[in-house]
């Protein structure tokens, strides 16, 4: 009767947790993911449509290492996770959590078939069947063919009454398609997934139409889910990785290593950082990080509207052309420029598509857009230096530095020479088609990448420059010195821009000077705005927009004194005054629209307090009655204070009745040794419940005070993060009631742990309820 272990994850579950995959290509990657982990170490994966028995269905198809009996049920439920580093290879899906949410995101149900050297099995995740049974729990049949115990009868019964495939002799036949394409491998896996999800208009959420051999999402839905945080976009901007599944798996891993073919035709995957034009290495050494971490910078070759930086987390592309620092404005500024840079060092979201909003994430970005500012001057200054008439960079026709070309057999990237256009290569291209006899075969590992370690960041020349009139040895000695504190690398921001800022103070542009000035000017009232994380920085920064202003006036004046050139000259500075006046401008419209962003989140922190202490009020007095809406609300962090009063009442009439429960253990000394264990288990177990809750309260309190105390620009990624916080302890807590739940495998973003804290509460209450009556009926 007073059984704790009552607990399973209840259906609805499923979806909620899939919720966090608001693209339903971060769905799809989830499942890529998971055949890349070293455990699966899949060669090829095949993503197809397909239809069964009248249904259009995905299908998701690996040639991996399979899965026995106990793996597909660790991959199927939520109890496991034991995912590792393998080779020093770590794997992505580190959550397990991968399929689950992977595939409930993209249809109500999945079925698994997998063969792997000991086994064939089948299993079926699938809301459609829980529903029909009217399920209380997750229940996911598996059956492997090598065992016949009753289980597995059942299970396979409710696979054949469930699923698309009637027969055991269907099962079966997919089971032997597991493959079947490949040559070499009898080993795999492939996922069907049924009941697509639909869009409002009653369509499948993707485009099987419009191109043959790819997977898109039509216009109205990428556009509906669009991150707005990036600006106006036209359509040649739009990136063909949001809505093309095929030019996002061409960019899904930093160095690709497994092939992936769409609806029969393989994706031509890139080695991003090796595509690029004029390409340039940077360091960034934040001082969170022991190491340097290197960024590739250089220039889109195939389109110059399409820009940003490229934020990958251990080999997995999770943000893709986020525009950063001038990129952001309305002007030319680093137009056509890519950055790629691998960001171990920060966390993922996650549904792996964005980085936690934490200081060090937005202290990258902030130091991403300064350092492709500077990339995008130095390439523009070197070319103006060649041919003042040059066309800008980013109109020209470009070829990557570099030609890679990945072996059909073994996968490896081999560089050829120069001049060979990748394009003319044949479909499949092998190794030993290489002109280069030292890499000719498929059992030569891979030409070494250049080393970062012994590889200075490039020289950015623009900063060092001089005019031919003044003295050049001091002007040498100068450029020497700071030359030398560059290949040192320089130890801070704030120490870099001092050092750019000298550069500039000492009248040294001239070529472009309108455009360096300008971006200062623009890039410090920006920071002037956004109520800057280092306030330190701030007088430094107008400081080198006052003067560079004034040199440029002085400077500019006194040199022009051919009468020739005079002429040209004053044209010039009424253009340049001109630009400087319009860059003026835009940075006055920020300005305003950073006032009215500050104006806007005050009066929603001012709303949040006010739904605080209405919520604390109203909480006190109502029932702990099951809650229909499982909607997030803005106010999760009042709901669980809500929560928390409840289970502190429950936990709190729990150890009463656990003392009762002592007492009468022993007056009655003779009963069974099991009730006894179970006493003990119980004690144990509200022990770690409470000092769990304590620590939980606490949690809460400080969430409260930072509802109250923080500023508003912060207010929300820091509640989100207490929440996340909050939810993970909760996490923990819970797992001594629901033995099923693992919970290094929930997913926090989403509130599935709030309605599985509800769910135990609930359950917590009836079961008093039932004591209760029992007790009184033995009384
Ligand atoms: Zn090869």
């Amino acid at each position: 009767m007073f059984l704790l272990i009552l607990w399973q994850l209840c259906p609805k579950f499923l979806h909620t947790n899939s919720t966090s995959h608001t693209w339903p290509f971060s769905a799809i990657a989830e499942l890529i993911d998971n055949a890349y982990d070293p455990d699966v170490s899949a060669k090829q994966f095949w993503i197809d449509k397909t239809v069964i028995k009248g249904q259009d269905c995905l299908t998701f198809m690996d040639n991996g290492n399979g899965l026995t009996y106990e793996a597909m049920l660790k991959m199927l439920s939520f109890g496991y996770s034991d995912k590792i580093a393998v080779n020093g290879l770590e794997p992505i899906g580190i959550y397990g959590n991968g399929f689950k949410s992977g595939s409930m995101r993209l249809g109500q149900d999945a079925i698994v078939f997998s063969k792997s050297e000991k086994a064939s099995c089948v299993g079926m995740l699938s809301q459609s069947y829980l529903k029909e049974i009217g399920a209380e729990q997750i229940i996911v049949p598996i059956v492997s063919f090598e065992l016949t115990g009753e289980e597995h009868k059942a299970s396979l019964k409710d696979i054949l009454s469930y699923s698309p495939f009637k027969t055991k002799a269907e099962l079966l036949t997919e089971i032997g398609a597991v493959n079947s394409t490949c040559s070499t491998g009898t080993t795999g896996t492939r996922i069907i997934i049924w009941n697509l999800r639909k869009t409002s208009t009653g369509l499948t959420e993707f485009d099987f139409v419009k191109d043959r051999y790819d997977i898109q999402i039509p216009s109205e839905v990428y556009e509906a889910i669009n991150d707005k945080s990036q600006p106006e976009r036209t359509a040649s901007s739009i990136p063909e990785s949001e809505y093309s599944l095929r030019a996002y798996c061409s960019i899904l891993y930093l160095k690709p290593r497994m092939q992936i073919i769409i609806r029969g035709q393989k994706v031509k995957t890139q080695l991003i950082s090796k595509s690029l034009a004029y390409i340039a290495k940077d360091y960034y050494r934040p001082t969170f990080v022991t190491k340097r971490i290197p960024i590739t910078f250089g220039y889109n070759t195939k389109s110059k509207d399409q820009y940003g930086i490229m934020m990958y987390h251990k080999n997995r592309l999770i943000k893709a052309y986020e525009r950063v620092g001038c990129q952001l404005k309305a002007n030319i500024s680093g137009l056509g420029v890519i950055g790629v840079i691998e960001c171990n060092f920060l966390d993922p979201t996650h549904n792996k598509q964005n980085f936690d909003n934490t200081d060090k994430y937005r202290k990258t970005i902030t130091s991403l857009g300064i350092k492709l500012e500077e990339y995008w001057k130095e390439i523009r200054f070197k070319r103006n230096k060649e041919d003042p008439n040059s066309i800008p960079v980013e109109d020209t026709m470009k070829r990557p530095d570099q030609n890679w070309v990945q072996c059909d057999e073994c996968l490896r990237w081999r560089k050829l020479p120069d001049g060979i256009d990748c394009s003319l290569l044949p479909e499949k291209w092998f190794c030993h088609m290489n002109p280069d006899p030292q890499f000719r075969s498929c059992v030569v590992d891979e030409e070494p990448e250049d080393s970062d370690d012994d590889r200075p960041s490039y020289r950015k020349t623009y900063k060092h420059t001089t005019t031919q009139t003044e003295v050049p040895k001091v002007k040498e000695e100068d450029e020497e010195e700071r030359g030398k504190q560059r290949e040192d690398e320089i130890k801070t921001e704030v120490e870099e821009r001092a050092v750019q800022s000298t550069a500039e103070v000492n009248g040294i542009e001239q070529g472009s000077d309108v455009d360096t000035s300008g971006c200062n000017i623009e890039q410090n009232v920006i920071k002037k705005e956004s109520a800057g994380d280092d306030q330190a920085k701030k007088p430094l920064h107008n400081g080198v927009a006052v003067s560079c202003c004034l040199n440029n006036a002085e400077a500019v004046g006194p040199s022009s004194a051919d009468p020739l050139q005079n002429n040209s000259s004053i044209n010039e500075i009424q253009e340049q005054q001109d630009k400087l006046l319009e860059l003026m401008e835009t940075a006055a419209q920020e300005r305003d629209d950073y006032k009215q962003q500050f104006h806007e989140l005050t009066n929603q922190l001012h709303d949040m307090q006010m739904r605080l202490q209405e919520l604390s009020q109203a909480n006190i007095k109502k029932e702990c009655a099951h809650q229909g809406s499982q909607t997030e609300s803005a106010g999760e962090g009042q709901d669980y204070k809500n929560l928390y009063e409840q289970a502190k009442h429950k936990v709190d009439e729990l150890s009463r009745e656990k003392e009762v429960l002592l007492a009468a253990g022993q007056a009655c000394a003779g009963t069974s040794q099991g009730e006894e264990r179970i006493s003990d288990e119980l004690v144990l177990q509200i022990d770690s419940l409470i000092r769990e809750l304590d620590k939980s309260n606490k949690e809460r309190d400080a969430l409260r005070s930072q509802v109250s105390v923080s500023s508003p620009s912060s207010s929300g990624s820091e509640m989100r993060r207490s929440l996340v916080g909050l939810r993970q302890n909760v996490g923990r807590l819970l797992t001594s009631f629901v033995p099923a739940l693992d919970p290094d495998q929930v997913n926090y973003d989403c509130n599935v742990i709030d309605e599985i804290l509800e769910q135990v509460l609930t359950d917590v209450e009836s079961l008093q309820v039932n004591n209760l009556r029992e007790r009184a009926g033995n009384d």
